[in-house]
């Protein structure tokens, strides 16, 4: 197998444990392979989109062949109706009985065929880890069906057994640990700053929200519960919420290695793995200029770290967070720009999220509480289209509050961050009334007019 530098650079990442595993814009990043000229073009034109959205046809596999609904015993074996029409479009082959076939086609930012690694998929998000070093909130969120492979873009394959990976599997890493390796690659490649790097993880589970890194969690209920809370400067805010400073990639593994621990799960005859819950992993960057000392007479000044200088012996673990302003958060009115002054301290927030999988109850075969997770996640799915139709129209009232997936994710949704929506499809006939869906809501997103994103800094 040949192993390129980046996934090398990846291998310490698989010590971890995965439990499981603009608007109008037509520019693309260049793929991983582009010369160095190629990405400062691809960073430019990252900091001109800030909503984009891509679509990822998953390959035909095996499950796809058995069905528990005897209905689907009569279809024709499955067939690819979805597929690549080129790097931008997709088309949908949909036929009903005594109805000619049609195609429908949909088009997006960028189309990945099956056969596309997660390397390419990563070679576009590159350039939003750029922005964030500038200062840029991003939001990178896969969207779809259960088992379309939202979970497998995020986090990479599936793996029961510490200590997990088999080395053959560094290419199949998701979106998650590529995007660690990078932020701290990043970090370390920029000696004029110190970096402080926080993580939080919260599910969405049946619309409540859970910190599933709080320590005392009990095994009864996973995570403690906690709620959304408006700051003085306008921003959401989960509170309370355990932020942990991590000082690699690797620590930054452990801990969603161990937030997934605790993740809700159940196997559904839709998919064994089933997500029942909407991920979001929060990577919270502070970066000040190395020679201001002023930041080491912080209440943290453990949590500052130089490239090149030796980490603190023991991590700062586990603090809880109460929403409380942030002495060190950003104004929403700081002029745009990037961290070219390099004095002052410059926050931005990553958002990695994995969201449950719209699936209809009669495919699936659910039935009581997991029944009742359906509706809770098919509910949270739909208030996210109707906040995105309400951007998209720009009506005076944005209906976030009707769902704490949505409120929690406000400010990614409709305030100044760079959003990427990953739309994760099925190719197979079976589930092209879910394709669709998912392929309309993705054009609905394509259709919101957002303000221009705005790096968040403060002198
Ligand atoms: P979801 O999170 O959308 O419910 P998963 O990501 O768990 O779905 O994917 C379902 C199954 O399909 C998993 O076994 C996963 O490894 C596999 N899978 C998904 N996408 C791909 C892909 N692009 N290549 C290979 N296997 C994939
Ligand atoms: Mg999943």
């Amino acid at each position: 197998m040949v192993v390129d530098a980046d996934e090398r650079s990846l291998a310490s990442l698989c010590d971890c444990h995965l439990p499981e595993a603009r608007t109008q814009s037509c520019l693309r990043a260049p793929p991983a392979h582009a010369d160095q000229s190629t990405v400062t073009d691809a960073s430019d034109r990252a900091e001109r989109e800030h909503q984009i959205v891509h679509c990822r046809i998953r390959p035909v596999l095996p499950f796809d062949e058995e069905s528990d609904d005897p209905g689907s015993h009569a279809s024709p074996a499955p067939g690819e109706v979805a597929h690549a029409v080129d790097d931008e479009t997709v088309q949908v082959k949909c036929s009903r009985p005594g109805h000619p076939p049609i195609n429908k086609t949909f088009t997006f930012e960028r189309v990945y065929r099956p056969a596309d690694p997660q390397r390419e998929v990563f070679g576009d998000v590159r350039p939003l880890l750029t922005s964030l070093l500038d200062g840029y909130n991003v939001c990178i969120m896969a969207y779809g069906q259960t088992g379309s492979g939202k979970s497998y873009t995020m986090l990479g394959p599936r793996s029961e057994v510490r200590p997990v990976l088999p080395p053959d599997c560094h290419s199949d890493l998701g979106l998650v640990p590529r995007a660690a390796e990078e932020l701290f690659r990043l970090i370390s490649e920029n000696p004029s700053r110190r970096a402080k790097v926080e993580v939080s993880i919260v599910e969405v589970y049946n619309d409540d929200i859970f910190d599933l890194l709080a320590e005392d969690t009990c095994t009864a209920t996973p995570g403690v519960k906690c709620e959304v809370l408006t700051t003085k400067e306008g921003r959401k805010e989960v509170s309370p919420l355990t932020c942990t400073s991590v000082r690699s990639a690797q620590e930054c593994m452990m801990l969603v290695g161990a937030g997934l621990q605790l993740r809700a799960m159940r196997a559904t005859s839709a998919h064994a793995h089933s997500s029942r819950s909407h991920l979001i992993i929060t990577v919270a960057l502070t970066t000040t200029p190395a020679w201001d000392s002023s930041a080491e007479q912080g209440s943290d000044p453990s949590l500052l770290t130089e490239p090149g200088r030796p980490w603190p012996q023991q991590p700062v673990a586990g603090r809880r967070r109460h929403a409380s302003p942030r002495a060190s958060s950003g104004s929403p009115g700081a002029p745009p720009g990037g961290t070219a002054g390099h004095t002052e301290q410059v926050h931005a927030k990553l958002q990695l999220v994995d969201l449950a999988g719209s699936e209809c109850a009669g495919v699936s075969g659910v039935t009581g509480s997991a029944l009742r997770e359906t509706s809770f996640i098919n509910r949270s799915l739909a208030a996210l289209a109707d906040v995105l139709g309400a951007l998209s129209e720009r009506r005076g009232h944005i209906p976030y509050r009707n769902s704490k997936l949505t409120h929690v994710l406000q400010d990614a949704l409709g305030g100044d961050a760079k959003l990427l929506v990953i739309l994760c499809v099925s190719p197979c006939q079976k589930h092209v009334a879910e394709t669709l869906q998912s392929l309309g809501f993705g054009a609905r997103a394509r259709q919101v007019q957002r303000g221009h994103p705005v790096p968040r800094k403060r002198r």
